[in-house]
């Protein structure tokens, strides 16, 4: 069956009868994420809401006022899902939202522009491509692409674009001749009962199920973000297409926007800025590194220096480091002491680690307790628990606890 909206890409309302209203649990997919749903599944004599095909995705809208959350199509006829029953026999206008159908035809007559001028021009064919959410990707047979050619590849489809090359709909019969000349492209088949060819102007034959625009200049503008390897033997090539464009555009600008706020310069320095900012913080480290030795050396010197000897150290510097702590513990290594040190991870406040030291008698009586308090996650192992900690948050009680434990302890 040739769904509505395979006749016309450009219809957004449309009365139709319900042939059918099953309840469903089958899930929603959406760009690739699975979503529960418990709901109903309706048939209708036709439809302008696309079910899911050809690397397009569902179009959502409405029956009447019931939201349609998914449409599917399962052997000619198209399921809409529906949160709420709609009677067999009930005449429902059809709307559709327009703004997520739109974005769908423009990315997916983008892509089979795209997958042409690579075929054509540089013997690069498609052999899958992907609908997402933000980016969409198209998969080339082939290892690698030159920056070179993505630049022509673009500029070529620009200035098709440019051209307003219309963009036509062939239906074909299975036997006609006309058939060998549409590709597939390898694409998915589950649109193949229809036979229906997708042509812009003389450029590229295709068959596909999918809603295009009508002119390539509703396109408005392709964008070739760039390559990743792909499965085995392929590159992903990952582009945007029309008013994609214009919202990566924007978010690139607040960034920007941001950046300039925080660097106090124009978006043209940003970059040796930062640079400089990076160079900067390595030296600052490595200076705060040699700081922390002398400390940790400092430290366990004035331990040693205690009279009477202590029985445990306590000791937890937020701005330490795991160096700062193992340099702590290596020097009351053989002092028979408990020690216990702690410093804070600087990207994750509250959470750290931890390092305890001394007689396993001491720690079986401590050791649960405190890995407790602060959700540690770690083992005693050669006289010393070394691990995460999760919750900083109780350290004073930690204190209180080894405290109590060794002045009460003979
Ligand atoms: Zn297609």
């Amino acid at each position: 069956m040739v769904f509505k909206c395979q006749e016309d890409s450009f219809l957004t309302e449309f009365t139709s009868k319900v042939i059918q209203c099953e309840e469903t649990k089958e899930p929603i997919i959406e760009y690739g994420k699975v979503l529960k749903f418990e709901g109903y599944q309706v048939i209708l004599e036709n439809t302008i809401l696309f079910p899911a095909g050809g690397g397009q995705p569902h179009d959502v809208g409405w029956l009447n006022d019931k939201e349609v959350v998914q449409v599917l199509r399962k052997g000619d006829q198209a399921l809409h899902f529906t949160k709420e029953p709609i009677e067999a026999g009930t005449d429902v206008v059809q709307k559709i939202d327009w703004s997520r159908r739109f974005d769908h035809m423009q990315q997916h007559s983008g892509q089979h522009l795209l997958s042409a001028i690579l075929e054509k021009d540089h013997n690069l064919p498609t052999t899958s491509w992907w609908l997402g959410a933000e980016e969409s990707f198209i998969e080339i047979n082939s290892t690698s692409i030159s920056d070179n050619i993505l630049q022509i590849v673009e500029d070529t489809c620009n200035k098709l674009i440019q051209l307003a090359i219309p963009v036509t709909v062939k239906f074909l019969k299975a036997n006609d001749p006309d058939l060998n000349e549409a590709h597939t492209r390898g694409l998915p088949k589950d649109c193949m009962d229809t036979i229906r060819v997708i042509c812009i102007g003389d450029i590229d034959e295709n068959m596909c199920c999918g809603t295009h625009v009508s002119n390539l200049s509703q396109l408005q503008i392709i964008k070739l973000l760039g390559v990743e390897p792909g499965k085995k033997g392929k590159t992903n090539l990952r582009f945007l297409v029309g008013n994609r464009v214009t919202k990566a555009f924007q978010k690139m600008l607040d960034r920007e926007k941001a950046l300039t706020g925080l660097l106090k310069n124009e978006p043209s320095k940003h970059e040796e800025l930062v640079t400089k900012l990076q160079k900067n913080l390595k030296v600052t480290n490595k200076n705060l590194q040699n700081v922390l030795s002398e400390l940790a050396q400092y430290e366990i010197e004035k331990i040693k220096n205690t009279q009477p000897k202590p029985k445990y150290v306590f000791l937890f510097k937020k701005e330490a480091n795991p160096d700062f702590n193992r340099a702590i513990c290596k020097g009351l290594e053989n002092e028979g002491m408990f020690v216990f040190v702690a410093s804070e991870d600087p990207d994750k406040p509250k959470e750290g680690q931890i390092i305890i030291q001394g007689e396993e008698s001491d720690f079986k009586a401590l050791g649960q307790q405190i890995t407790d308090i602060l959700k540690g996650k770690g083992a005693f192992k050669n006289g010393k628990f070394q691990g995460k900690v999760g919750d900083l948050g109780g350290i004073n009680k930690c204190k209180k606890l080894v405290e109590d434990y060794f002045n009460n302890v003979v």
